[in-house]
């Protein structure tokens, strides 16, 4: 298969790009590496499958040849960055999303959407299942995302309905692994870099709000069975093990044996207080389950981190 991955050079995107050349596909990545970066697919310079091209898919996209299949990764994906990057997170979500899936219709490709736990916003269900509409503040400071996404599943779902594309929705509930930004805000790379260092860890609110925890490698894993699969409609992808973001701050701190403080600070504006994953369907149709544990999951991704620092030293 030919395959273009936009947000290529992202954190998911980059695994991607990996998994798919290791299954003897032609990858095409795409990013204008506003939060992706090169490093992540320094690695794959040369190769004779693998092309890069630096591009905004908010633009006309323009690929020369077949392509079979289309997956739209590209989007800013933490809090800090989305509220950093508000016109961007929306414009990629909704304009982007339109030029992406418009080029499939062209080629006759069929299209994935990497979607979000946050379409379910602060939600009122608990765990949250496909069915479950959401709760989301338009005009919230997280709303430049969630609502981009519910935009980019409203725009793919039309098309399969009024123009036939053969399309894959992946709710995609929070993801960790190497390749995150140290600095990227988010809770797992955040802890574990205050933890490498010594530095307390920044726990926000009273850190009873609940998440849980998806491995990259499950994630990767769980997207090529929705490609493989037939399932138009959305299918939540993420791990189920649920826990409050007290219980992580110590988990971290006892992988790392550090004895770093915590630190409370304020709760965003609008952070959910719980989420969980129903992965019920995901389970039915595609015969998925994460695998790692979180305790395995962690120490891979600390020692990234570790490795990161020790280079740069
Ligand atoms: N969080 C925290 N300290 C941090 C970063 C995040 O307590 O330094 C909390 C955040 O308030 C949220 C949870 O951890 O409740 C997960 O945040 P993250 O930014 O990883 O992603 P989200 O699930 O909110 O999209």
């Amino acid at each position: 298969m030919r395959v273009l991955i936009t947000g290529g050079a992202g954190f998911i995107g980059s695994h991607l790009c990996d998994f798919m050349l290791e299954k003897g596909h032609d990858v095409i990545c795409m990013d204008n590496l506003i939060t992706g970066s090169t490093d992540n697919i320094s690695h794959l310079a040369g190769k004779k499958n693998f092309k890069f091209i630096e591009y905004d898919v908010t633009e006309y996209i323009f690929i020369e040849g077949k392509l079979d299949w289309i997956l739209h990764f590209a989007s800013p994906a933490s809090p800090i960055d989305y509220m950093e990057l508000p016109i961007q997170t929306l414009k990629v979500g909704s304009l982007g999303t339109h030029k992406a899936i418009g080029l499939a219709k062209n080629k006759g490709a069929k299209f994935l959407l990497a979607s979000t736990s946050e379409v379910y916003g602060d939600p009122l269900e608990h765990p949250q299942s496909e069915n479950y509409w959401g709760n989301v503040n338009p005009i919230g400071p997280r709303g430049v995302y969630d609502e981009a996404k519910r935009f980019a599943e409203a725009i793919t779902i039309a098309y399969h309905r009024y123009h036939n594309i053969d399309v894959r929705i992946a709710r995609i509930f929070n993801t960790y692994g190497p390749r995150m930004r140290p600095y990227d805000g988010r809770v797992v790379p955040t802890f574990i870099n205050q933890a490498l260092r010594g530095e307390p860890l920044t726990v926000f609110g009273n850190g009873n709000q609940t998440r849980s925890f998806c491995y990259i490698s499950d994630m990767i894993e769980g997207i090529y069975k929705l490609i493989e699969s037939d399932e138009n409609y959305p299918v939540n992808l993420g791990n189920p093990e649920e826990m409050t973001i007290n219980q992580f701050a110590n988990v971290v701190l006892d992988l790392i044996d550090s004895d770093s403080k915590i630190l409370y600070k304020e709760l965003p504006v609008n952070d959910p207080q719980i989420r969980q994953p129903d992965i019920t369907k995901a389970k039915n149709i595609l015969n998925w389950e994460p695998k790692v544990s979180l305790k395995e999951g962690l120490l891979k991704t600390i020692n990234y981190f570790k490795k990161l620092y020790d280079n740069r030293k």
